[in-house]
């Protein structure tokens, strides 16, 4: 039986990468006594966000997410503004307003400054005595250690523009492939800070005009004010991997590839694995065996939701839009929508079959290419 509080190991524990997935393990073992050194390839955290704004979903469990993450032993000082209410368009310009009595989700910060998500989890990391070391790219692993580095390929991409507006808070979205081929476009705004993007699934050769047309869309719908834009994109990689190990070294995030398939919401997912994969070096129990109890049904869910919106096209967003998002329970409705029951079981040989083809976008040659999926993926 290993001791809990140092693996059996006298050597540190090593991670590379200082994002969610990374910092959660980091924190997880230091709070059982294990020392830790964080590698971060980069010289702040979230360094690659440049103070996005992201939405920490609240509707896959019905626990509250804050108090999820309180559950799992991570302090949740980070500004996390709670988002009730928001407007979904259809192609055709059609309002549908999402209202809802618990947060659908929490919007927060990612990048190294104050408030942010990566700021709070570095912050409890090194009160814990973790060792952070910053511009420290690790190749490779000799100890105990675990791997955080983020996403390997990528499998769509959200692009736009960061800026700061005189608009109000609140977050508006628009499902119309003419904008987001198989994704959907989004503008979130927070205290005269905003963040405007068209996150695609295919398509990526062509960012530049969706992007274009995801502004102008915005504009006529919502009066979209923009003051100091500054372009930032980022890939997503999904993929549920048949072991979430190099060699003997847990992969956790999205380096494993765990995200949300449908919508790209990974953050949940990379700090529970986090949590599971530090839970298994303290236990001794299978880092498999834990993510694929924990994690894999709802990813699964996913990739079948992924699979049936990217076959829907405008009118079925549509229909979609009228019949769940201006309901009266739209949290509960993405709930059922992210378990995996048990027509999205049959469903999941299918699904599998039809989202790895979709992985190769045919409209993008790759060849002297510019765009976010190959600046990502390279
Ligand atoms: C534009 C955009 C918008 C998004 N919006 C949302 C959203 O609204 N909601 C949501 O839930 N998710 C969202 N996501 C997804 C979410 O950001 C990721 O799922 C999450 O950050 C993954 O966390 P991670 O720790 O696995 O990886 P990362 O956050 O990428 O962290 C990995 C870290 O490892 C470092 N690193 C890489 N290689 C090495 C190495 N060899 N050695 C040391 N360090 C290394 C990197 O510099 C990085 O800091 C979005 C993603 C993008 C790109």
């Amino acid at each position: 039986m290993p001791d809990e509080k140092n693996n059996g190991h006298d050597a540190p524990v090593e991670i590379a990468g200082a994002g969610p997935a990374g910092l959660a393990a980091a924190i997880t073992l230091a709070r059982a006594g294990q020392q830790v050194v964080v590698h971060e390839a980069r010289s702040e955290v979230g360094e690659r966000f440049q103070g996005d704004f992201q939405g920490l979903e609240n509707w896959t469990t019905r626990e509250d997410a804050l108090s999820v993450l309180k559950n799992l032993g991570l302090e949740t000082g980070f500004t996390a503004r709670p988002f009730r209410n928001g407007t979904a368009y259809d192609a055709w310009g059609r309002a549908y307003e999402v209202r809802n009595e618990a947060p659908l989700f929490y919007m927060v910060e990612r990048g190294p400054g104050p408030g942010t998500l990566d700021s709070a989890l570095l912050q409890q990391a090194l009160e814990l005595g973790v060792e952070v070391r910053f511009n420290s790219r690790l190749e490779r692993l000799g100890g105990p250690g675990i791997l955080a580095a983020g996403p390997r390929a990528a499998d769509a991409i959200a692009t736009g523009y960061h800026f700061e507006t005189d608009m109000e808070d609140g977050f508006w979205a628009i499902c119309d492939d003419r904008l987001a081929p198989k994704g959907y476009a989004y503008l979130l705004i927070m205290e005269g800070r905003g963040t405007v993007k068209s996150c695609m699934f295919s398509g990526f050769k062509q960012e530049q005009t969706y992007v274009r047309r995801t502004l102008e869309a915005f504009q006529r719908l919502t009066g979209l004010t923009m003051k100091n834009p500054r372009p930032h994109g980022g890939v997503g990689n999904f993929r549920i991997p048949a072991s979430a190990y190099s060699g003997r070294h847990p992969l956790v995030g999205e380096q494993a590839g765990f995200q949300d398939t449908l919508w790209g919401f990974g953050m949940r997912l990379a700090i529970q694995s986090g949590v599971l994969a530090a839970r298994s070096l303290l236990t001794g129990e299978d880092y498999d065996g834990l993510w694929q109890r924990e994690l894999r049904p709802q990813m699964q869910a996913s990739v079948v939701n992924r699979a049936i919106y990217s076959l829907l096209g405008n009118p079925g967003y549509r229909w979609f839009l009228q019949r769940h998002a201006a309901g009266p329970d739209p949290r509960g409705v993405l709930r059922r929508q992210y378990r995996l029951s048990w027509p999205r079981r049959l469903l999941m040989p299918w699904a599998r079959r039809r989202y790895q083809s979709l992985r190769k976008d045919v409209s993008c040659n790759h060849v002297d290419c510019h765009c976010v999926w190959c600046r990502g993926a390279c």
